[in-house]
Formats: structure tokens, C-alpha cells, sequence
């Protein structure tokens, strides 16, 4: 009986063995923090049950409770780091991608095939360059996400910018010349949900009020959208900041 003991606790699993009114012996492998345990079999087995016959099936036991173990600490791991939405900011990381890829359009999580499918009325794209039309899809969405959206939020800044154009950046969500009245838009933006570039569009045009980021200014971003911090907080915590003003 030590042996068998001791070749379970060699893998981290401790054994508790309960004799039952039971017909059949049973295993129950359950997660455990007990140094240096990391999981526990609790074995019930029929008190009748010779000596003999239950080391054995101990023993037969032992690879099942191994890959069993594997698998809940597997389990754990995956619980711990949630696997994180991928954005992307660098046209790099849009090579390696296939049509089974799972990309983002506005705050929506689809398929490369599934979004082609949708904007290029095909089905076939066993030859297209799937890393310069995703990118196409993006600036193309962006750039009607300006011209829908630039007077309104204009109107509600107060000032206007002379022109707005989508831009492949790769550190920064926007950025603004305030001597022109240029903005520039990150394609990137049109991943995330219409919130967030609503966000620098509205950051950037306030830099017209105040070209820093004071107290003053972001005052301002507060008054034309007053749950703002929501939106700049799901770029930061994606790959780029907002500007560097
Ligand atoms: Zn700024």
C-alpha cells in the first residue's frame, strides 16, 4: 500500500481511501492546494473488496489520475489568463492570418471568411491577399465612420478640423497638428466598438480648444462625452495610446 501511496504523491495527487457500502470502487479526482499536492483522489471502494484486488486497481488507476490531473490544471491555467482579444496595430501582425482567423470590425468578433464574405460579395478567397484587404475593410470602414460622424461631433466640440483622415499608426489611436486643424485617425480604431473612435475623434478635436492635456482639456472631452473614460480605457488596455500631446 505505501508504494501505490507513494507513486500517486510523486505526481503531486493524495490518495484518501474510504471503504463503503458500494458496489463498485470509485475515483473522484478534485483540484488541491496542499503543498506538495496538486490534486486529491478520493477512492471509495466495497468493504469487501479484498486487499489485493483493490491495489490493483489502484495501480491500473494511476495513468488515468496522471492525465486527469494534466487536464484540470489546464483548466485552471486557461481561468487564470483568460485568453485576451487580439487587436492589431502593425500590418506585420495581419500576415500568418487565414480565412478561419478570428478578427474584429466594430466592436464585432467574426471570421477573415466571414468578413470578406460580407464586404466583397464572394465566397472564394482561396487567392486574395487576405492581410492588404482586411486592412482595406478597416480604412475603408474608418473612412466612413468620418464622414458620418465628423460634423456632428464637430458641432459639439466647437471647433472644426480642416481635414481628417484615416492613418496606418502603429503607437498612437490619433494624433492632431493644431496648427493646420489636421487630425489623423489610426485605422486600428475600426476593431473596437464605434465608442472608442467616437472617443478620439472627440480627443483630438478638443486638442483645438487646448493642444495639452490639462485639467482644462479634459474637462472639455468630459462635456462632449461624459463616459468617455470607459472608451479610453479599452484602447489603453489594447496596444497603443491615445496621442502624445
Ligand atoms: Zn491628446
Amino acid at each position: 500500500m505505501q508504494s501505490i501511496l507513494h507513486a500517486y504523491a510523486e505526481q503531486g495527487i493524495k490518495l484518501t481511501l474510504a471503504g463503503k457500502r458500494v458496489k463498485n470502487i470509485n475515483f473522484r479526482l478534485k483540484p488541491m492546494t496542499e503543498a506538495p499536492f496538486t490534486s486529491l483522489l478520493a477512492v471509495s471502494y466495497p468493504y469487501q473488496m479484498p486487499k489485493p484486488v483493490l491495489l490493483q486497481s489502484l495501480q491500473n488507476r494511476l495513468p488515468w489520475a496522471i492525465d486527469c490531473q494534466a487536464q484540470l490544471l489546464k483548466k485552471r491555467q486557461s481561468c487564470k489568463h483568460p485568453r485576451q482579444r487580439r487587436y492589431f496595430n502593425d500590418i506585420a501582425q495581419l500576415q500568418g492570418l487565414t480565412l478561419d482567423s478570428e478578427v474584429y470590425l466594430a466592436g464585432q468578433k467574426t471570421t477573415v471568411q466571414a468578413l470578406f464574405e460580407t464586404c466583397f460579395n464572394d465566397t472564394d478567397f482561396g487567392d486574395t491577399d487576405i492581410a492588404s484587404s482586411l486592412l482595406g475593410i478597416y480604412r475603408f470602414w474608418l473612412t466612413h465612420f468620418i464622414s458620418n460622424e465628423q460634423s456632428y461631433w464637430q458641432d459639439k466640440v466647437g471647433k472644426s478640423a480642416s481635414k481628417i483622415t484615416p492613418y496606418t499608426m502603429k503607437t498612437r489611436w490619433g494624433s492632431c497638428s493644431t496648427n493646420a486643424r489636421t487630425i489623423r485617425l489610426s485605422v486600428w480604431l475600426a476593431q473596437f466598438v464605434p465608442s472608442c473612435t467616437e472617443y478620439v475623434l472627440v480627443h483630438e478635436l478638443c486638442h483645438l480648444l487646448e493642444p495639452n492635456h490639462s485639467a482644462r482639456f479634459w474637462g472639455h472631452v468630459e462635456r462632449v462625452m461624459p463616459d468617455y473614460q470607459q472608451w479610453h480605457d479599452t484602447l489603453q488596455s489594447a496596444n497603443a495610446s491615445i496621442d502624445q500631446h
